[in-house]
């Protein structure tokens, strides 16, 4: 490597120095954080250039985006080594951005049937808005092929699925998209761009919720949209004519900052995005220590009388153990587990006593959950049953805690009579 060369994009060093690469006023360590809704120019040419997309990095109105977020929207792309990216106000705007810009009615969406129960929810909005949605299995690409219709735009997954861990078949699935031109939207949520990057198994879109893994603190909502540059948009029906004159490369993103951030407004603001690449700073060490700490968890909780079943897909026992191998440097953070004696469980999750009963995942706090009765009691015993969510189903997200004093916790709260 040449002595000037900056570190990749995606290495911790990378990371750590990204916020510096767009040059950074006064020599701040730190992007600013720019307040400024408005932004005006010298000249008259220039200010029509923002509007008209042909000059590049300006800013024009804060709603679609400034420059502490567009730092920010440059640390992604890094990590995801993609083409560009677009911040928003939350996992769940970025996702919403994606299915309400790019479909429209008579479109057919083929999506995993295991996903974040908010994400389904959106679903059934879409599904009144005329997209049609078929739910698979999609740990087999058989199931996504066979669900696939002239009408199908789109394929979508989480790469780990929460919270019962299902891995799909990314990379089977990415050569399927490929092969009929369908774009191959991937929710890197859990896992991050620090353990497994989407656009190695041929993802057009990848959306990760910020507020997670990312920003690790639970002190800021946001997510991002990132194009990895691999889907040729020429070939997708539903971009707009006005959108069709610039570059094709652009012509998603484009789409995706127009309709979605400028005309829905669901815009991250600047001290979030700083508080976001503040905590982004340290992605790789968080990930690397919880995921040790998750499988430790997980194997200790696999070996104790009272715990039915455990999902995590670095244990053996994971049906796609094998694909998470192919796939993760590490599982991540995210792990289940179900009581053999369901009625236990408040008595159990009662007794602990570093981890917090609280909804919310990648934070450096280790939480839990019991999922039926809570994030998954609006969807009903139904889709519970389909997504194969037990009564006795406990969701943790592992924290920055001490392996071994995390296992101690749960070793007593078990113990409890
Ligand atoms: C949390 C989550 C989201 C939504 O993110 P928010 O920032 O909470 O809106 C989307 N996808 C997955 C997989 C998530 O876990």
């Amino acid at each position: 490597m040449a002595d000037h060369e900056p570190p990749p994009p995606d290495s911790p060093s990378g990371i750590v120095h990204g916020d510096r690469r767009g040059g950074v006023e006064h020599g701040a360590i730190h992007k600013p954080i720019h307040t400024s809704v408005q932004y005006g120019f010298e000249r008259t040419e220039d200010l029509i250039g923002v509007f008209q997309g042909t000059r590049k990095g300006g800013f024009n109105y804060a709603r679609q985006g400034a420059p502490t977020t567009a730092a920010l929207e440059a640390k992604i792309t890094g990590l995801e080594q993609g083409l560009g990216s677009i911040c928003f106000a939350s996992g769940m705007a970025a996702l919403s951005a994606v299915f309400l810009t790019l479909l429209k009615a008579g479109d057919h969406l083929v999506s995993s049937r295991y996903v974040f129960g908010n994400t389904n929810s959106l679903f059934g909005t879409l599904g009144g808005l005329g997209v049609a949605i078929d739910k698979v299995d999609a740990a087999s690409v058989d199931a996504v092929r066979a669900a696939l219709r002239p009408e199908t735009r789109m394929v979508f997954v989480e790469t780990i699925a929460n919270p019962g861990t299902q891995v799909p078949d990314l990379d089977a699935i990415g050569a399927l998209c490929r092969e009929h031109g369908l774009l191959y939207v991937v929710d890197n949520t859990i896992t991050s761009a620090a353990l497994f990057r989407p656009a190695t198994v041929g993802a057009g879109l990848v959306v990760n919720s910020l507020t997670k893994t990312i920003a690790g603190h639970g002190a800021a909502l946001g997510g991002a949209v990132t194009d990895t540059g691999l889907f040729d948009w020429r070939g997708y029906p539903n971009i707009a004519d006005s959108y069709r004159g610039l570059d094709p490369r652009q012509w998603g993103l484009q789409q995706l900052r127009k309709k979605a951030l400028r005309d829905m407004g669901g815009t991250l603001a600047p001290e979030q995005a700083h508080r976001i690449a503040l905590g982004a700073e340290t992605l790789s060490l968080r990930v690397a220590q919880t995921s040790a700490s998750a499988l430790a968890l997980a194997r200790f909780l696999e070996s104790h009388a009272a715990v039915e079943r455990v999902h995590y897909p670095m244990l053996e026992s994971h049906p796609q153990h094998a694909l998470a191998l192919r796939h993760f440097k590490a599982g991540s953070w995210l792990l289940a587990f179900e009581l053999r004696d369901s009625a236990r469980m408040p008595a159990v999750l009662d007794g602990l006593q570093l981890a917090i009963k609280a909804t919310g995942m990648g934070d450096n706090r280790t939480l839990v959950i019991p999922v039926a009765p809570t994030i998954y009691w609006e969807a009903g015993a139904a889709v519970r049953a389909e997504m194969g969510i037990a009564d006795g189903l406990v969701r943790v997200s592992v924290g920055l805690e001490p392996a071994d004093e995390l296992i101690d916790d749960f070793a007593q709260a078990l113990s409890r009579p």
